[in-house]
């Protein structure tokens, strides 16, 4: 490998580890909003992987990993490139708080959106969300992502895995290809699959928003999200978990020589079928069935009327409309759209649509999301005989990892834990 990596304003040459910034956003008042980026450029050709970091300002142990991830020697061992970004929102790092005191919207929702329909989506974006956009460009050039997060006290170490989505029928084959680069992903890692909400509930929630959601369904990189255990501070067994669950996934990708590592330390659960994210844990009712697949509303169509036997005078529909325009008085003039569409009637407009009425969909676009079917837990080299373990609650450990994570006292109110439903 000849070539250099630039991200920011820092450039790796091969063989080389350096340090530097991303500019995130430039206030009027002269608060610079910067990201902390690592490049670590193998010598030899290889796959580019990112890892990523603390989108929630209160989910630390994702840096305490990245940290853990970069030894001094790594950029001798490694083939391609890997760019870590220990803090995805340093500002909530900073205050010790899930948002940005910039943006107090959900960070993982402020990636780019869907590209809009001609003529929609004229609001100018956040800073935030132009900075991000910018990252994201960046992020393209990713063959892989792995984002970390932590998902509450006493949880356990899992990933959410992204529902592939697609538009098209012809689309089908490489949304197959890419869910299988992406079980692959999630595979490598020996951490258990948590599917990601159904997808109506998933653009609703604007989870398509987030680090791992754009990167999948957008830049068509297979992204996961990583969630390794408590918020606030730094559990020592999730934190060696997402340590050989990102050096696996160095490992499987070929960057890394070796076998992948068995995971050790965390409870494994033992599910043997698809399990989809939900929002508390439940339990099963012996006494109700199984929930069946979701299926499909039945749309009912109106049987055509037979013009024999349902005469309608066509002067009734001009009475009609005649008295409507009366009651309402005269419809105001069509908007001529700014770009022709693809509908082919005049201006562009869809022959079937009257002129200047929104499309009733969730998002307009040319055709629904669909998905792919659930598949089945890819944890087969994981341990599953470890002891469950617990971090006691309020307790803070950043011994050798170089990070300073304040320890806090804040017991969480509730025992949240990862939902598992067939
Ligand atoms: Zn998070």
């Amino acid at each position: 490998m000849t070539t250099s990596f630039a991200l920011g304003d820092v450039v790796a040459a091969p063989g080389e580890l350096v340090h530097g910034w991303f500019e995130l956003a430039t206030l009027p008042t002269g608060h610079r909003e910067r990201l902390p980026i690592v490049l670590v450029r193998g010598r030899e050709p290889g796959p580019t992987v990112w890892v990523t970091a603390n989108i929630h300002g209160d989910e630390v142990t994702g840096l305490s990993v990245i940290h853990a991830l970069l030894e001094a020697d790594l950029a001798d061992r490694l083939r391609g490139t890997l760019v870590a970004i220990p803090s995805l929102n340093p500002a909530g790092l900073h205050a010790r708080q899930r948002v940005s005191y910039l943006d107090r919207r959900d960070p993982n929702r402020l990636f780019p959106d869907f590209p809009p329909e001609p003529g929609q989506g004229s609001d100018h974006p956040a800073v935030l969300e132009a900075g991000y956009a910018r990252l994201f460009a960046e992020m393209r050039r990713a063959d892989y992502l792995v984002d970390l997060h932590c998902y509450g006290l006493r949880a356990c170490c899992f990933i959410i895995r992204d529902r592939v989505l697609y538009r098209r029928p012809e689309d089908l084959p490489a949304a197959r290809e890419l869910a299988d680069r992406l079980d692959a992903l999630c595979n490598w890692t020996g951490l258990p699959v948590v599917n990601e909400i159904p997808s109506d509930r998933y653009l609703q929630a604007r989870l398509h928003r987030s680090v791992s959601g754009t990167a999948l369904l957008q830049a068509r990189i297979p992204a996961i999200t990583v969630e390794l255990g408590l918020t606030g501070a730094v559990d020592p067994a999730a934190r060696q978990a997402g340590i050989i669950a990102c050096r696996n996934v160095l490992r499987g990708a070929g960057m890394l020589p070796g076998e992948l590592e068995p995971m050790v330390g965390i409870p494994i659960p033992r599910v043997e079928f698809p399990v989809m994210r939900d929002l508390v844990p439940r339990a099963r009712d012996r006494h109700r069935p199984l929930p069946r697949r979701a299926r499909r509303p039945r749309v009912r169509r109106r049987p055509p009327r037979h013009p024999q036997r349902h005469p309608r005078a066509p002067a009734a529909g001009r009475r009609r409309r005649a008295g409507r325009r009366r009651r309402l008085g005269p419809r105001p003039p069509a908007r001529r759209p700014l770009l022709r569409g693809r509908g082919g009637g005049p201006h562009g407009r869809p022959r079937h649509r009257p002129a200047g009425r929104a499309r009733p969909e969730l998002r307009p676009r040319e055709r629904p999301l669909t998905r792919l079917p659930d598949r089945a837990c890819p944890s087969d080299h994981a341990r599953t005989d470890m002891p469950v373990r617990t971090c006691p609650e309020g307790q803070s450990s950043n011994s050798g990892t170089g990070t300073s994570v304040v320890s806090f006292r804040r017991v969480c109110s509730s025992s949240m834990s990862a939902g598992f439903t067939p």
